[in-house]
């Protein structure tokens, strides 16, 4: 299948290789080229602009950070095959999703969020959200396969899979930032935080998730795999949307203003783990 990747960043770079190796014709573009070009070496072709990949796709994958990115890109549409599906993957919430709808009712969109970070996208192992009309879910379904390890369909609405993909980051956002939070509390106690770790093994609180980002910690480097500012952009994505339909915002208050203060000691480019260093007595 012809697939157009915009969008080369974290998430873009992996779903782009995990779809080559699927199979697929896949097509690049990235706004800053040289974060495109490694592709190549994988058997991408790399375009010069938005237009030039989408030419003669007939799935586009847009994965960029926000909803004015998305906009702005899909202005390259024109360009694109009437009958192209559109990927829409990046996580911009519900309303972000219903504002690009508004702004291109021309286009075959499906509301395409993903669940998981830079590991599964290299692997091709994501869990895919869909929303969108059932055939249009269908003719791209041979993409979609070809990065994630299965769907989750939650119906035809156009935000219903955005609004999906926000109820599952409020939750990951959350143990995140309590495991950074009781390996402080730990430390502050003056315990081993590997007391934490092996008291909670096994159990029904235990996850994976904790073991992974306690790492993290206890290396004290923070590669990201999903970026702090990428999760504060969530938190206060999540925490608009709970406004609006009236949900608690009392958890999701100390996640925004835990994550804000992490990003404003410039630490937005490190993984989201390294929201721990908020806790420790300064
Ligand atoms: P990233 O590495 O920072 O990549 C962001 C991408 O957006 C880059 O390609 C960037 O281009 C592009 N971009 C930003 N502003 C743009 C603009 N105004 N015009 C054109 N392109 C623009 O982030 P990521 O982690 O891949 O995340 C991408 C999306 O997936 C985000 O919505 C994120 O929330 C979501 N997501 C991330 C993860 C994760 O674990 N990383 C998991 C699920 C979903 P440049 O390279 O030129 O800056």
């Amino acid at each position: 299948m012809h697939v157009a990747v915009l969008g080369t960043g974290i998430m873009g770079a992996g779903m782009a290789r995990s779809l080559l190796r699927a199979g697929h014709d896949v097509r690049v573009w990235n706004r800053t080229a040289a974060r495109a070009q490694p592709l190549a070496d994988d058997g991408a072709t790399v375009a010069d602009t938005a237009a030039g990949a989408v030419e003669g796709a007939e799935v586009v994958l847009v994965m960029l950070w926000d909803t004015p990115a998305v906009l702005d890109v899909l202005g390259s549409a024109a360009a694109a095959a009437p009958d192209a599906v559109w990927l829409q993957g990046s996580t911009i919430g519900a309303d972000g999703m219903l504002e690009v709808a508004a702004a291109r009712p021309d286009l075959r969109l499906v509301d395409a969020p993903v669940l998981g970070t830079k590991g599964p996208a290299e692997q091709g192992t994501l869990v895919a959200l869909l929303s969108g009309a059932p055939a249009d879910v269908a003719a791209a379904q041979p993409a979609i396969d070809g990065y994630s390890a299965r769907s989750v369909y939650a119906g035809e609405r156009l935000g219903a899979a955005s609004a999906l993909k926000l109820a599952c980051n409020a939750w990951v956002a959350t143990m995140n930032a309590a495991v950074g939070q009781s390996i402080a509390l730990a430390e502050g106690f003056g315990l081993d935080p590997a007391l934490f770790l092996d008291a909670t093994r096994g159990g029904a609180s235990d996850t994976p998730y904790l073991h992974m980002k306690a790492e993290l910690i206890a290396k004290g480097e923070f590669p990201p795999s999903f970026t702090l500012a990428g999760a504060f952009k969530d938190v206060e994505l999540i925490r608009a949307a709970a406004r609006a339909v009236s949900v608690a915002g009392d958890v999701l208050a100390g996640l925004v203003a835990a994550y804000g203060r992490a990003v404003a000691a410039g630490h937005g480019e490190e993984d989201m783990a390294a929201v721990y260093r908020v806790f420790p007595p300064g």
